[in-house]
């Protein structure tokens, strides 16, 4: 009897947990937004590109397929991408004007608005680990600097020499870009006296974001950059700015924004879209595309974004010649893309 009512109680826990998934999952990433031309790609490395997003895709596809959450997806897949040297995250991060490189992550969760991010580190292997410690082991959002890379340590994060981080590409891209520059090393843009990016036309953001929709009806968020190549060593770009280039709400959608993130601070761009669903009640798509479209250029800035809303619909709006991107959905439907 004790045995009957054991398998019942067990059948009746099992059935109530199938019950609050909807089997209905998305994942989405970003390897960057920028001056990505066809013609200036070979099918070898056009190749090598694709099979580092289909990497970050299927991390965290099985992940959501075994019924993981957004959030761990969206971590596994950044850190696919950032132990990818060809993106610019952890290995392969594009060098400050000191000839360093500085890294910064963020990572949100929709279903409790919880954040965390690091900003400025030098030797932490997988930044993004450390934004998700930050989020999940202090009271803090944003950590930066030092203090970042102690408590990323103490919490278990693989800490590396900086010159983990090195690349002759990225490293050649600095010498280029002081090059072409050389007396304005600050590339600053005469009528915004901001931060312009070297005009070598090879070159791209790099970035990496992942956005996700999990069979709980959870969103999350993350991004992680090395930032713009030649910027003012201690420059924090978007990407562990919560609002800015990353963000994630259940009642909206899930955003990570590569670009010039100057520009995509002084929008607040994911929050605002965010808000543009909420208020506006616009649609996920045409709030991105007028932001990403029509108010980002307006501005002087370009780039793109990923994103996911509760229903599962998505987005990766871009102004820039490319963007590296894909996504997978719970039905099997993958694809990934470079160019426009
Ligand atoms: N948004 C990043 C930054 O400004 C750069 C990028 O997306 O590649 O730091």
């Amino acid at each position: 009897m004790r045995k009957l009512f054991f398998i019942l109680f067990a059948f009746a826990f099992a059935t109530s947990l199938i019950a609050q998934t909807t089997g209905k999952y998305v994942l989405v990433i970003h390897g960057g937004a920028g001056t990505i031309l066809k013609s200036q790609m070979t099918p070898a490395k056009e190749k090598l590109y694709k099979q580092g997003l289909q990497n970050a895709l299927d991390a965290g596809n099985k992940i959501l397929k075994d019924g993981g959450t957004a959030l761990d997806a969206v971590e596994a897949a950044i850190k696919i991408l950032e132990d990818d040297s060809l993106f610019n995250a952890g290995k392969g991060a594009v060098f400050t004007n000191e000839g360093k490189n500085e890294l910064d992550a963020s990572i949100m969760d929709g279903k409790t608005l919880k954040a965390g991010a690091v900003a400025g580190v030098t030797n932490v292997k997988n930044p993004i680990t450390a934004a998700r410690a930050v989020m999940d082991k202090s009271e803090h959002v944003l950590m930066a600097g030092k203090g970042a890379e102690l408590f990323a340590a103490a919490n278990g994060c693989t800490i590396v020499e900086p010159s983990y981080f090195f690349t002759t590409q990225r490293w050649n891209d600095f010498l280029d870009a002081k090059k072409e520059d050389s007396l304005k090393a600050l590339h600053k843009d005469s009528t915004t006296g901001l931060l312009k990016q070297p005009s070598n036309h090879d070159y791209k953001y790099g970035t990496v974001g992942a956005v996700a929709l999990d069979t709980y009806g959870n969103l999350a968020a993350a991004t992680s950059t090395g930032g713009m190549t030649d910027k003012r060593y201690g420059r924090i770009g978007d990407s562990p700015i919560i609002g800015a280039g990353t963000y994630a709400d259940n009642n909206t959608c899930a955003i990570s924004c590569t670009g010039w993130g100057e520009f995509f601070i002084r929008l607040v761009m994911a929050k605002t879209i965010s808000d543009k669903m909420e208020f506006a009640h616009e649609s996920l798509k045409n709030a991105a595309d007028d932001m990403i479209m029509k108010k980002l250029p307006a501005l002087g800035g370009d780039g793109g974004l990923i994103a996911v809303d509760k229903e599962g619909n998505f987005t990766m709006s871009f102004d820039t010649d490319g963007m590296y991107r894909g996504y997978i959905k719970s039905n099997g439907e993958s694809k990934v893309e470079i160019y426009k």
